[in-house]
């Protein structure tokens, strides 16, 4: 049909029209069913007829007459007097989670590497932008064929094969981070990518990042992909949960340090906050060089001490650049303050030195002898593991409601172990 109605156009298009795209349900009191037309006029064609308390969308209207949508693609025109709006019920404002609604963060064993996956509560509860059981990935590890991807394997196991990931964040482009991420993107449905912006050079690197976005005449693996801190938006992972990007690269080197500092110093670092409890993901960021004294702070530590001060105390941290001595100085970790510490890492050697380095934990232990540490590395020295074999199934696993102390189940080989951090 055709019909021009600039002037309804014009309201509808300024919000006065707001009950259009509003649910509407057909009235209680309709014995029978009412019929759907396929033109507002009541000796139009019959296309259904719809029983009380049945569902629709208005999406356009004439005086007496509302275009619906109902079931999956039906549409056609019903009497207005037929439906009654259905009270949206309102996103809650409250910041009560309920006890059963638990936040999950797995850190999952790759070896030499970063591999998060958050995964937030689904309260069953579809669209009303809370509890949507989203899945958030930060980094993939070192390995991108599909049979070594530990975090492949890991996710999936767990039943999500082909699963939407919300975010698919590289924290930086070094290999032990973007690699196994890059198996991710080839099997989950990213929705949102990630990504500092730093100007690698590395040709598997761009790659990876040609499929990301579609281009260099690949197919587009994420829906969005926002590339550099000027892109990200703002987070929306549920409104149970606050989000934030508090440092990725700031589009110079400057004051970053050189060569891998500089791409260190790039990551992305991510504050995330549930009920009474904050998580601080540091991706490689650095506070000093390697034969530095321990304070004071440089690179990302000291950015995130002047401009984050206020909210980087948290009860999770993932030690930066896998508790290397180029991380965690004495003010950054007295600002973090953390009851629970994450070590991302294995048996690969940088011109011999393994990480993370004891003198690096040793601060946290001098800061809080009662601090938990967990390392995806567990026992993999003690049992002369080298490199590939320390991929082991040293899974940590945090499990919180956002009150009350935090759970977490440390594996180490796959079976549950309890850790004693530090030595009195
Ligand atoms: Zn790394
Ligand atoms: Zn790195």
């Amino acid at each position: 049909m055709t019909r021009v109605l600039p002037l309804i156009l014009l309201l509808a298009s300024s919000g006065a029209f707001a009950q259009l795209s509003e649910p509407h349900a057909v009235r209680d009191t309709v014995t029978g069913c009412v019929n759907v037309r396929d033109n507002p006029v009541s000796t139009a064609a019959v296309e259904a007829c719809l029983g009380a308390g049945a569902l629709v969308t208005v999406v356009d209207e004439v005086p007496f007459w509302r275009e619906i949508r109902f079931d999956s693609n039906g549409r056609g025109w019903i009497a207005k007097k037929f439906i009654v709006p259905v009270p949206v019920p309102p996103i809650s404002t409250s910041n009560t989670i309920p006890a059963d609604a638990f936040l999950e963060v797995h850190f999952v064993d790759v070896g030499q590497g970063d591999a998060i996956w958050i995964q937030t509560h689904d309260d069953g509860v579809d669209g009303n932008g809370r509890f949507e059981g989203k899945s958030i990935l930060i980094d993939g590890g070192p390995y991108s064929a599909d049979d070594e991807n530990p975090l492949r394997e890991y996710v999936e196991n767990i039943g999500h094969h082909g699963a939407v990931v919300e975010a698919l964040i590289v924290t930086h482009p070094h290999t032990d981070h973007y690699r196994g991420a890059e198996t991710i993107s080839r099997h989950f449905d990213i929705e949102h990518y990630y990504d500092p912006g730093f100007p690698s050079t590395a040709v598997g690197y761009n790659a990876f990042l040609d499929a990301m976005r579609g281009t260099g005449g690949q197919t587009a693996r994420a829906n969005q992909t926002h590339i550099g801190e000027a892109n990200f938006g703002v987070l929306d992972w549920g409104s149970e949960l606050s989000a934030e990007f508090v440092y990725a690269w700031p589009g110079s080197n400057q004051g970053l340090g050189s060569g891998n500092t500089a791409v260190n110093n790039s990551s992305i670092v991510l504050r995330l906050e549930y009920g009474d409890h904050v998580f601080l993901f540091m991706g490689d960021a650095e506070g000093k060089d390697r034969h530095d004294p321990a304070d004071p702070p440089q690179y990302v530590e000291q950015i995130l001490i002047t401009s984050h001060l206020s909210d980087i105390d948290a009860t999770v941290l993932k030690i930066g650049h896998h508790g290397s001595e180029t991380s965690s100085t004495t003010d950054f970790i007295a600002a973090v303050d953390p009851e629970i510490l994450i070590v991302q890492s294995g048996r690969k050697p940088f011109s011999g030195t393994f990480i993370p380095d004891s003198t690096t934990l040793q601060r946290y232990c001098d800061h809080n002898s009662n601090i938990r540490i967990y390392r995806t590395d567990q026992g993999d020295a003690a049992a002369g593991l080298l490199h590939r074999e320390a991929v082991d199934n040293d899974h940590v696993v945090i499990r919180t409601n956002g009150t009350g102390a935090v759970d977490v189940e440390a594996l180490e080989g796959g079976n549950p172990i309890q850790v004693v951090s530090c030595n009195p």
